[in-house]
């Protein structure tokens, strides 16, 4: 009785946990690639689909324009890491930024967060990630490198380690700010209100700017 309700694009769920289409066509692919971003799972993403083509003048053309250009345009700061349409980034070349002062963020997601809070004014240094012992990243596989170098710039003041308060986060401030201790600069860290196994980016603006206004010796 299923499949005469069925609309012709849904998808069967089988017991293995695949997704097997009813039909094969572009709505199809677009249910399937929707349901890979995070927080998305099948169902969701055969909602959004239906919800973007419900609108395809307002939502579907204009979005698929958005992600064409940015898709183009996207740069990988050469300088912090940040992603932005220019390389260095619109942060890095800001004249009225601090350059005394650095700001150590796990990823892109922990610096949006701190420039929505209004909480910092100094430049920021995207790692891209933390170390972990279990998913086998080192430093190597981090900017740590790059820190260190940018560090031991003489007008550097200052490097604030804005990490998550997960152990693999702190394992990472530890091990970083020991890589600086002959920069020559303070190395501080965020403080009251991150709470313990904490991310950044899931922070309210008001516990951020305590966190950064209040950071401690590393
Ligand atoms: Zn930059």
């Amino acid at each position: 009785m299923g499949s005469i309700c069925r609309p012709a694009s849904s998808y069967r769920f089988e017991a293995r946990g695949s997704w097997r289409p009813v039909t094969s066509n572009e709505i199809d692919q677009l249910i399937q690639l929707l349901a890979r971003l995070p927080g998305l799972g099948p169902r969701s993403a055969r909602r959004a689909a239906l919800h973007l083509i419900a609108r395809r003048e307002q939502l579907l053309l204009p979005l698929a324009a958005a992600l064409q250009r940015t898709g183009e345009a996207i740069r990988t700061c050469g300088v912090c890491g940040n992603i932005d349409t220019g390389d260095p980034c619109g942060i890095c070349q800001e004249p009225e930024r601090s350059t005394g002062l650095i700001c150590v963020v796990e990823q892109v997601g922990d610096l949006w967060a701190l420039e929505r809070s209004g909480a910092f004014k100094g430049r920021y240094h995207v790692l891209g990630g933390t170390l972990s012992a279990i998913d086998g990243r080192g430093p190597e596989q981090l900017r740590v490198a790059e820190l260190v170098g940018r560090a031991s710039a003489p007008d550097v003041a200052e490097v604030i380690l804005a990490l998550s308060a997960t152990v693999d986060g702190q394992t990472t401030a530890h091990y970083i700010a020991d890589r600086l201790k002959d920069c020559g600069v303070t190395v501080s860290r965020l403080a009251h209100g991150v709470p313990v196994g904490g991310e950044l980016d899931y922070l309210d603006d008001g516990t951020l700017t305590a966190a950064m206004k209040a950071r401690r010796p590393a």
